[in-house]
């Protein structure tokens, strides 16, 4: 007699994402390669099968913060043992990449510890990790290109707003950074990989892409003619994509900001008026001290280069307060800066050693009050100026690309050109367009505003202002 045919069991993957829009971007492609080998998603971690901690480095004690999330994990598989049920458990990003072998040490809970350089492996290693391999660890940075092993992008959740890594890794080496070890040497992939990923998120609606590298503006993928592109280049050609309104790109170097890229944000409507360009310090001391390679005239140059261009553009960038040797007068210079480049936005850390870099054995490390009391005023000077750019936008109509619903009913969220989030009353049909607001007002962290009156709701539309 014929047996009846068992129907394999549903596995269900949760992924806990730390840091970076580029760990975004990794999860989803883990997501994806784990659906491939029979892995749904699961939005609880109690009720996966695989437990994904997608983990960053960039974070002050981002080790210990890991290792007490490990001991929540163990409480849970041991809950889920009660019930008969095994829960596998993987450390991926760059702290897997960092501690390796060491993670299975501290923690034996952890049945997998994988690199980011190894997830094209990673259904492999889990398939190994279920048939019982015991402490298995994928940190190599091997010679493949693991984007051509990952599976071709599946349909997923529709967003309006998409990432795609087109670089990673980075060759500067400054001196207070683990990027270099834990995502290896500059890579930059194909711009047709890129395109043909464009047009695949493009065809599940997204019409916002960001391009991520941790130096993005070092892209040099070999082109089909051959010959090497650049960033500027590749956002050309991402531009001609119909279906794509918006583009975006983000980690850039001062040094990388060569006059084409530049001139692109005056020719190309399509790419929005926003540039993220860290300076890090005002002190040609510490840039020297940090190996950043540029001074702080380059970076001025930079910048007023640019504002030439696209005179209304916002600008961000990341600020290290308290590295190592940073005296008052430094500090003085930093605030200096940033009072004169007015920044729309910016990331604002207290330094704090980074094991494996030359900086955490440099001497003259900072007191933490010291380091506190800098960051305070800092932040306290960025936010006079990120409120001035903001009120500026107030009577104004901005195009706005909708992503979803608001904090409060009946309330929609979007994005401005220059990233400031926008809340309006309207329906939820307006996710996934563009459509005129007029500012009415900003509060401390976003704008709010009514759609341009007599604009059709339901008809598909990509306005400008
Ligand atoms: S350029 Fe950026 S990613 Fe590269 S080492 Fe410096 S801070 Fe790290």
């Amino acid at each position: 007699m014929a047996q009846p045919r068992q129907t394999p069991p549903v596995k269900r993957v949760h992924i806990k994402t730390f840091g970076c829009q580029m760990n975004e971007y990794d999860s989803e492609r883990m997501a994806e390669a784990l659906g491939t080998a029979g892995y749904l998603p699961a939005d609880d971690a109690a009720e996966a099968d695989l437990v994904i901690l997608n983990t960053c480095h960039i974070r002050e004690k981002a080790a210990d913060k890991v290792y007490s999330e490990l001991g929540r994990m163990r409480l849970a598989k041991e809950a889920r043992r009660r019930e008969g049920r095994d829960t596998l458990i993987a450390v991926a990003g760059c702290v897997a990449q960092a501690e390796g072998q060491e993670i299975i040490a501290r923690a034996p809970v952890v049945d997998l510890v994988v690199g980011p350089q190894s997830y094209h492996r990673l259904a492999a290693l889990v398939a190994e990790a279920e048939a019982g391999g015991k402490g298995l660890v994928a940190t190599d940075f091997p010679a493949e290109d693991k984007f051509a092993h990952l599976p071709q992008r599946a349909r997923q959740r529709s967003k309006p707003s998409a990432f795609i890594t087109v670089q990673e890794g980075c060759d500067k080496f400054c001196t207070f950074c683990v990027v270099p070890y834990t995502r290896g040497a500059e890579y930059s992939r194909a711009p047709s990989e890129i395109v043909a990923e464009a047009e695949r998120l493009a065809a599940q609606e997204a019409c916002e892409i960001t391009l991520l590298g941790q130096n993005v503006n070092a892209y040099h993928g070999r082109g089909p003619d051959g010959q090497s592109w650049n960033l500027a280049r590749l956002l050309r050609r991402l531009a001609e994509l119909p279906s794509i309104a918006r583009l975006r790109f983000t980690t850039s170097h001062p040094l990388d900001m060569d006059d084409e890229l530049i001139a692109l944000f005056g020719e190309e409507p399509k790419l929005m008026p926003y540039l993220h360009l860290p300076f890090q310090s005002g002190s040609d001391r510490i840039l020297k001290a940090m190996n950043r390679k540029h001074t702080v005239a380059d970076y001025e140059a930079v910048i007023a280069k640019v504002r030439t261009v696209r005179p209304d553009i916002a600008l961000s960038t990341d600020i290290i307060v308290g590295f190592p040797g940073e005296t008052d007068s430094d500090f003085a210079d930093t605030m200096a800066l940033a009072e004169r480049a007015r920044f729309a936005q910016a990331f604002t850390f207290k330094y704090s050693a980074r094991p494996g870099t030359p900086a955490a054995s440099f001497a003259g490390q900072v007191p933490e009050a010291a380091k506190h009391e800098r960051l305070r005023r800092l932040q306290s000077l960025i936010d006079t100026h990120r409120r001035a750019f903001d009120l500026a936008a107030v009577g104004r109509r901005l195009p706005v690309l909708f992503e979803a619903k608001g904090r409060k009913p009946g309330q929609v969220a979007g994005r401005s050109p220059y990233l400031q989030p926008v809340y309006i009353e309207g329906p939820a049909t307006l996710i996934g367009r563009i459509a005129p607001v007029d500012i009415l007002a900003a509060s401390p962290n976003s704008l709010t505003g009514v759609i341009k009156s007599g604009f059709e709701w339901r008809e598909p539309v990509q306005a400008a202002e």
